[in-house]
């Protein structure tokens, strides 16, 4: 057997929609790409239930449903699609090495990285169970707020995320309790602004949660004032989530550039970031938008900028 490494056009770590989008592009441009999936195949969206915003199903999917699709339509092009979680890269170039499951070397021309990220939660146990069971408890307002049309729902958070996300709240229920653990915010001013002038929004300050109530759907929360000790309870029937996100992009510290919190810096319009042949798409590189058409679309974007640099290179 051949100690050489296997070397590839195309390596692209991660299979959420960005993975998978850009896996879709680079094999029909015949760069014949590998993807790993890393250690969550499928991404977030495997952990939601209902995905109705994404164009192109008109009946709505599931998440998981709906990445199954996704990794079906990237083989059919012969994407090499592969379990294994990349855990050490090499981005001194021209050829980029990684290793898999620290262990498996592998060189390629161009990375597409879509590493994506997660969502913080509280870590209380019935909050876990009642979102593993699509039972109430989502963070994501835009994805899910709709299922909540008409009803009372409770946010957590008091960044600008959370602000944005109350405010779409707001709009379709006809109550929003906002709880905030401090007594003030940390989103800008204006946003601040935006909830306190939306009626039907009632910020709760100095207020955590200590149990989400239910045993199939949420049926209220226990709340705390962190301040005076006191106890209540909201009857609510969704519990919103923004307190933040965590980019999985560890990896790549030392290699690329990132902000505070691990989003990777990528250059103006283009995915390509500091480094020659590698890119970046998916939440890995975006805190605004999150959106699995948007992530969707910087894969192929990543894709395309890799197809390019490899033909500029004379290498395809
Ligand atoms: P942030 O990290 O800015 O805010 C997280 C919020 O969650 C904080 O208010 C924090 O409270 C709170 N929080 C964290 N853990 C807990 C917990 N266990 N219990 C209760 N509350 C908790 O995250 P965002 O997602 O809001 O924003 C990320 C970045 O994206 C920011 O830089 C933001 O400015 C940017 N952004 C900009 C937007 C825009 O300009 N339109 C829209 C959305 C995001 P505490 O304040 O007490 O630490």
């Amino acid at each position: 057997m051949s100690n050489t490494p296997e070397h590839v056009k195309c390596l692209i770590i991660g299979s959420g929609p960005a993975g998978y989008s850009a896996a879709i592009y680079a094999a029909r441009a015949d760069l014949k790409p590998v993807l790993y999936e890393g250690p969550l195949p499928g991404g977030q969206l495997t952990q939601t239930t209902e995905v109705d915003n994404y164009p192109g199903y008109p009946n709505g999917r599931t998440g998981p449903e709906m990445m199954e699709d996704l990794k079906k339509q990237a083989e059919r092009f012969e994407t090499d699609v592969r379990h294994g979680w990349v855990t050490k890269v090499d981005l001194t170039g021209p050829v980029h090495k990684a290793w898999v499951d620290e262990k498996t070397e592998i060189h390629a021309d161009t990375i597409i990285i879509s590493t994506g990220a997660s969502a913080k939660w509280l870590g209380l146990p019935n909050e876990t169970r009642l979102r593993d069971i699509g039972g109430g408890v989502t963070a994501c307002a835009v994805c899910d707020g709709f299922f909540y049309k008409g009803q009372t729902v409770a946010l957590i958070g008091a960044g600008d995320s959370a602000c944005e996300e109350a405010t779409y709240l707001s709009k379709l229920c006809p109550k929003v309790y906002m709880l905030v653990r401090r007594g003030e915010f940390r989103a800008s001013k204006a946003m601040v602004h935006r909830v306190e002038n939306t009626s039907n929004i009632e910020v709760l300050y100095n207020t955590e949660v200590e149990d989400v109530l239910g045993s199939d759907r949420v049926e209220g929360i226990s709340i705390v004032n962190n301040k005076t000790g006191a106890k209540g309870k909201l009857d609510v029937t969704g519990l919103f989530l923004a307190i933040g996100h965590t980019p999985a992009t560890e990896l790549f510290k030392g290699w690329l550039d990132m902000d505070e919190t691990g989003y990777l810096k990528h250059d103006p319009d283009r995915t390509s970031t500091k480094i020659p042949g590698v890119f970046v798409a998916g939440d890995a590189a975006d805190r605004f938008y999150r959106q699995a058409v948007t992530s969707a679309g910087s894969g192929c974007m990543a894709a395309l900028d890799a197809e390019r640099y490899l033909a500029a290179q004379g290498k395809h």
